[in-house]
């Protein structure tokens, strides 16, 4: 599932291939991932052009002149700009067909990811409830999102109201950097702990941006690797435990990240 360093890598890809072109048509092949109805989409993209691209969390916002274009992933969404017709990607939702006879498809496997439109960026975070975003967050907006927050910390780094961009796997990834049993209290960690997870999100979300999202190019010492039944952990050598938490299936070291007495 696109988590902060996939999208951001989308990011990149349209805002090195799309931008400043003036977009002709559209071409809508399943309407199931539209928020919006396919006129109004039309409506505010034809004839306009993707001038700049903001990503807050696991959303691609892309400014059209006055609006945006809202991108969400969902599970298996993707980007793809190509220029001949026969090579329209598997796949593809909607297409945006470019003055320059080049196309920029969003594709999803499955009806998870969504487009939609928003007047303004502040709006769009107000109207969804985001938190800051969790790469580009500051240490006092970090601080300020956990004031009176409570549970258990892979909840809250689940929680997108909390901070923004963060999915399963780099949860799990921060939680293990960070030496943290996923189900400690959020409220019982002390600043120096608060500031090195705060260090470890950034951490592990550029490590992560850098490889591209690709989970397959892990360094050996990050737990991504070893997400699998009987792997043991790259630091103590412990097998690694599977948990379940609010339905979704997580990865530690009992070891390193020992539950508080
Ligand atoms: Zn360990």
């Amino acid at each position: 599932m696109p988590e902060l360093p996939e999208v951001e890598t989308y990011k990149r890809y349209l805002d090195g291939t799309s931008l400043n072109q003036i977009i002709i048509s559209v071409k809508v092949i399943d309407n199931r991932v539209l928020n919006i109805d396919e006129s109004y989409l039309r409506k505010f993209v034809i004839g306009n052009k993707f001038k700049s691209s903001i990503r807050h969390g696991k959303y691609l916002l892309v400014n059209l002149e006055q609006d945006y274009l809202i991108m969400h992933f969902g599970m298996t969404g993707d980007l793809k700009y190509y220029n001949k017709k026969g090579d329209e990607p598997k796949f593809s939702k909607v297409i945006f067909h470019f003055e320059n006879d080049f196309n920029l498809t969003y594709t999803s496997r499955r009806m998870f990811g969504r487009i939609d439109i928003a007047e303004s960026i502040e709006d769009f975070i107000e109207k969804k409830n985001l938190g800051p975003d969790a790469y580009k967050m500051s240490l006092e907006e970090f601080k300020g999102a956990l004031k009176r927050r409570s549970g258990i910390a892979k909840n809250l780094l689940l929680n997108q109201s909390f901070v923004a961009g963060i999915g399963n796997i780099y949860s799990d990834e921060i939680l293990f950097k960070t030496k943290l049993y996923p189900k400690t209290k959020i409220d019982t960690l002390d600043e120096s702990k608060i500031h090195e997870l705060f260090t470890n999100i950034k951490e592990v979300l550029q490590v992560g941006i850098e490889r591209k999202g690709d989970l397959s190019n892990y360094p050996n010492h990050f737990l991504i690797p070893h997400r699998k039944k009987d792997e043991h952990c790259p630091i103590c050598n412990t097998g690694i435990e599977r948990n379940e938490i609010s339905g979704r299936h997580g990865f530690y070291c009992p070891n390193c990240q020992k539950k508080s007495p």
